[in-house]
């Protein structure tokens, strides 16, 4: 897609803070982020929202939400349950905006993995 930002990321015709690769999706920190950590998951083939998604699409976002765990922890707010009467620690936001009602600002699917020490500056 001409003049689509993420779709020029994920082809390196620009540069972004990329965690992760395959085949089908770039993860990257996002350039202004809400929080300690903050990264995108995004799949390379470009679909504006994830309104447009469908039953062909399901492998796609199985692969994207399955991801946000693992990349979370390498990025060091993974969730770790509570063992033995202990307090559970870590975790984070999985979001997609959708529309301009959802605060949609790319229209390229996305998901954004949040999380980090308390407060954050964002509401997101
Ligand atoms: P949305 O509001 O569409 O859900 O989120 C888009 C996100 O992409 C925003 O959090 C914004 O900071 C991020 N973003 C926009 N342009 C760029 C860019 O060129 N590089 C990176 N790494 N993030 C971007
Ligand atoms: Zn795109």
């Amino acid at each position: 897609m001409e003049n689509c930002i993420f779709c020029k990321i994920a082809a390196k015709q620009i540069p972004s803070k990329a965690i992760y690769e395959d085949d089908d999706l770039i993860a990257f920190h996002d350039i202004n982020p809400a929080a300690p950590i903050h990264f995108l998951i995004v799949p390379k083939q470009h679909i504006p929202t994830l309104a447009d998604c469908t039953e062909a699409h399901a492998a796609l976002l199985g692969k994207m939400a399955l991801l946000a765990p693992r990349l979370a922890q390498e990025q060091g707010c993974g969730y770790q349950p509570g063992e033995q009467g202990g307090e559970a620690t870590g975790g984070y936001k999985t979001i997609f905006n959708v529309g301009p009602d959802g605060g949609q600002e790319v229209y390229h699917l996305h998901m954004h993995v949040i999380g980090g020490p308390r407060p954050w500056r964002g509401q997101r």
